[in-house]
C-alpha cells in the first residue's frame, strides 16, 4: 500500500496547500525539526553510553559472526539520486525520495494547469478516499499481524543472545525510552502547546506496527492514518511530512549508532575524544538520513559512523546478533518522532485540528464505521 498511498495523498496534499511558498516553508520546518530531533537523540544516546560505559571488559572473542561494510554514497550523489530519471521505475522499486519529488512536481503542475488540472485533481481526491479505505482494512487486520510477527521474533531470538550484551541493550533501551517519553513530550509541549499524554496514547498503533515490522517504510500507511485521523493533522501537511519523516528521520537509528560506537570503542579499548563525539553526532545524524526505512539498514550505515571516527567496522559483528530486537524498538522510536514533528509543524501552520487531537476516540476503527470517509 505504501507506494500508491504516498503518491496519491502527496499529490492531493500539495494541491491543497495554497501556494508553493507554504509548501517550501513546511518543507524547511519539517527538515529542520527532523535533523534537530536526530541530533538531540544522538547526543542523549552518547551521554548515556559514556556514563554507563557498555563494552568495558567484554570478551570480543566470544562472538563468531563476521561483518563486511558497504561504502556509503557521497552526499552529492544522494541529492542527485532524489530526482527520478524514470518515475515509473521509482514506484516499482519503492524509492521513496524519488516518489516524493515526482509527486510534489506533479501536484504543483496540477495546480498550475487550471481547469484541466481540476479534473485530474478530482480523480486523485477520489482515489485518495478509496486507498484510505484499504488502509482501514489494514488497521483492522494489524493486531493479528502484529501478534504473529512479535511471537515469531521472540521465539527465534532467545535470551541467551541478549545476556552477554545486556549493558549495550539496556543502555540503548534507556536512551530510546528517554527520547520517546521525555524529548518528544517536551517538544510537543513547548513548541506546540500540545498534550503529550494524549499524543503518546494515540501512538499505540503505529508504534506496535513499527515494532513488529521493524520498518518505518512499511508502517507509513498506519502512521499517516494516525497522524491525519487521530492527531488531526491536515492531509496537505501529513501527506508531506510523514513519508519524508519515514525516509529521513530516524532518531532511534541514530541513537543505536551512538551507543554502538561507544560500545565498540570500549570493546577495542580505543579512547574517543570530544571532537570524535561531535563527529559521531554529525555523521550519525546524516547516516540516519541515508538509512533506508527497512529492517536492519541502520547497522549498514553504522559503518559510515565507525569509519569517520576510525573504529574497526568488524566491530558491528559483535552486535549483529541482538540487532533484530533493537531494530524493532528503534523503529518504534523513529515513527513516534515522525508523528511528533508532523504535529508540531502542522500546529505552527494552523493545520492541526485540536478537537480531533484531543478526542480520545477520533480515528478509531469504530469511529471510522460511525463516520465513513465520504470525501
Ligand atoms: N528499521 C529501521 C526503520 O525502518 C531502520 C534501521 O534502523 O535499520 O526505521
Amino acid at each position: 500500500m505504501v507506494v500508491p498511498l504516498v503518491f496519491v495523498s502527496l499529490v492531493v496534499g500539495v494541491t491543497a496547500l495554497s501556494d508553493i511558498q507554504t509548501l517550501g516553508r513546511i518543507g524547511v520546518k519539517a527538515l529542520g525539526l527532523y535533523l534537530a530531533t536526530t541530533a538531540i537523540a544522538v547526543s542523549i544516546a552518547l551521554s548515556l553510553a559514556v556514563l554507563v560505559e557498555p563494552g568495558r571488559g567484554f570478551d570480543a572473542g566470544a562472538t563468531a559472526a563476521s561483518f563486511t561494510g558497504k561504502e556509503a554514497p557521497p552526499f552529492t550523489q544522494v541529492l542527485i539520486d532524489m530526482v527520478p530519471t524514470n518515475p515509473v521505475a521509482a514506484m516499482a522499486e519503492g524509492n521513496m525520495l524519488q516518489i516524493i519529488v515526482f509527486a510534489l512536481l506533479f501536484g504543483v503542475a496540477i495546480t498550475m494547469s487550471g481547469a484541466r488540472g481540476k479534473h485530474v485533481l478530482n480523480l486523485f481526491g477520489d482515489l485518495d478516499a478509496v486507498i484510505m479505505h484499504m488502509v482501514e482494512w489494514i488497521m483492522r487486520l494489524a493486531p493479528y499481524g502484529v501478534f504473529a510477527l512479535i511471537t515469531r521474533a521472540f521465539a527465534s531470538q532467545g535470551l541467551d543472545l541478549l545476556l552477554p550484551l545486556a549493558a549495550y541493550v539496556l543502555t540503548l533501551t534507556a536512551a530510546l525510552a528517554l527520547q520517546v517519553f521525555v524529548t518528544y513530550p517536551l517538544l510537543l509541549h513547548f513548541l506546540g502547546s500540545l498534550n503529550p499524554l494524549v499524543f503518546l496514547k494515540k501512538m499505540r498503533d503505529p508504534a506496535a506496527f513499527a515494532f513488529s515490522t521493524a520498518s518505518s517504510g512499511a508502517t507509513i500507511p498506519v502512521t499517516l492514518h494516525t497522524v491525519e485521523k487521530k492527531l488531526g493533522v491536515k492531509n496537505g501537511i501529513a501527506a508531506f511530512t510523514v513519508p519524508m519523516g519515514a525516509t529521513i528521520n530516524m532518531d532511534g537509528t541514530a541513537m543505536m549508532q551512538g551507543v554502538a560506537t561507544v560500545f565498540i570503542a570500549n570493546v577495542y579499548g580505543i579512547e574517543l575524544g570530544l571532537t570524535q563525539y561531535l563527529l559521531v553526532v554529525l555523521t550519525a545524524t546524516l547516516a540516519s538520513v541515508g538509512t533506508a526505512a527497512v529492517p536492519g539498514v541502520g547497522l549498514v550505515t553504522l559503518t559510515m559512523v565507525l569509519g569517520q571516527v576510525g573504529l574497526p567496522v568488524e566491530g558491528i559483528a559483535l552486535i549483529i546478533g541482538v540487532d533484530r530486537l533493537l531494530d524493532m524498538m528503534r523503529t518504534a522510536c523513529n515513527v513516534t518522532g515522525d508523528c511528533a514533528v508532523s504535529c508540531i509543524v502542522a500546529n505552527s501552520e494552523g493545520g492541526l485540528d485540536r478537537a480531533v487531537f484531543d478526542d480520545p476516540e477520533s480515528g478509531s476503527v469504530e469511529d471510522a464505521t460511525r463516520r465513513p470517509t465520504t470525501s
